[in-house]
């Protein structure tokens, strides 16, 4: 049975252990939630997939407690990470180093994130070709500043917000579509500037094909509680998909890949059964991740809807990014 987290005092634990059963980091240096000092010292280790939180009895939110805890070691640094190990991944997001806004001048843009054009450059340029003739869309680069935020970097979260809301309005922009669950997730609630998915403006245009066969389905970390994305998808599928759920993430969530390589590979492992498994993603991040560890089976759930054939272009993202970039209209 899940609960619906809400409680963030950690002293409301009875140390039942149910989320540490649950949790491979956890499990690993035998804590519970309501293990609060060494919580703190491991705070960057936790993968913020949000199980504890939909497992604890007593509706605890330990993802939520864990991000405070981060939120809490950056403000007694005086706004600066006190972890070590994550300066490339605040240099590259802080400020989106591949960031392009030179084809926004549009009602409606395409937002495709960090992820999705570092490993299907292919497929993002079609989308963008189809938004311009389809809907006389424009395309922006950037990434939405989540990897920003899990770090704890609160105030650097809110310029991220303040800056991509004035790059829209500068470019007159009234609705923005986003194509990784991470940035749905993230931005809709943030940014005052209307937010839909991908799959819901696939479906407004009457483009995208019905998929036959039942999927074996791995949702992301974003959208595995509330499901809202998968119900866009839903409109896609013949039928209800299989659902992977009693796992954690796909290795790359907090950012505690860094400090947790070998449990990182021990939850890609927990999702598949067999290696050459088909599992159907909606986050590049995850099948990029997982065709990474060399479960070519994994799919893309926006491709199989599009028709196309792409796979994870694992071993050039940063020149793809560095394409996206330097992108003009019409290319
Ligand atoms: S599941 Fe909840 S109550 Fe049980 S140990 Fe974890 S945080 Fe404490
Ligand atoms: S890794 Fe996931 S389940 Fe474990 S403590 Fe962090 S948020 Fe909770």
């Amino acid at each position: 049975m899940e609960n619906k987290p809400g409680i963030t005092d950690p002293s409301a634990c009875t140390h039942c252990h149910v989320c540490r059963h649950n949790c491979l980091f956890l499990e690993k240096y035998k804590i519970d939630i309501g293990d609060v000092k060494e919580l703190e010292e491991l705070a960057y280790h936790c993968f913020l997939c949000g199980r504890c939180s939909q497992v604890c009895p007593e509706g605890i939110d330990g993802r939520e407690i864990i991000l405070r805890m981060r939120q809490e070691q950056v403000r007694e640094n005086q706004g600066k990470l006190r972890e070590k190990g994550y300066g490339m991944v605040v240099k590259e997001k802080q400020n989106y180093l591949f960031r392009n806004y030179g084809q926004g001048m549009k009602k409606t843009v395409l937002f495709p994130g960090c992820s999705f054009p570092s490993y299907y450059p292919e497929t993002t340029e079609y989308l963008a070709k189809l938004f311009r003739e389809e809907l006389d869309g424009g395309i922006v680069f950037d990434c939405c500043g989540k990897p920003i935020a899990e770090l704890g970097l609160k105030k650097q979260e809110q310029k991220i917000i303040e800056r991509i809301e004035e790059g829209l309005r500068e470019k007159g922009v009234e609705e923005v579509v986003t194509m990784c669950p991470n940035c749905y997730d993230f931005l809709k609630p943030r940014l005052n500037i209307k937010i839909v998915s991908i799959y819901q403006k696939l479906q407004e245009l009457g483009i995208g094909k019905v998929i036959e066969e039942k999927l074996t389905v791995f949702p992301p970390c974003p959208d595995r509680e509330s499901r809202e994305l998968l119900g866009h998808i839903r409109a896609f599928l013949k039928e209800d998909p299989d659902i992977i759920s009693d796992v954690q993430c796909c290795g790359l969530g907090g950012c505690a890949g860094k400090k947790e390589k070998d449990l990182a590979d021990e939850m890609v492992r927990g999702i598949f059964r067999e290696k050459e498994e088909t599992v159907y993603t909606y986050c590049a991040s995850c099948s990029g991740n997982f065709v990474r560890n060399g479960y070519d089976g994994t799919k893309h759930i926006l491709l199989e809807i599009l028709e196309r054939e792409e796979r994870p272009d694992t071993g050039r993202s940063v020149v793809n990014r560095l394409k996206a970039k330097y992108r003009r209209e019409g290319q």
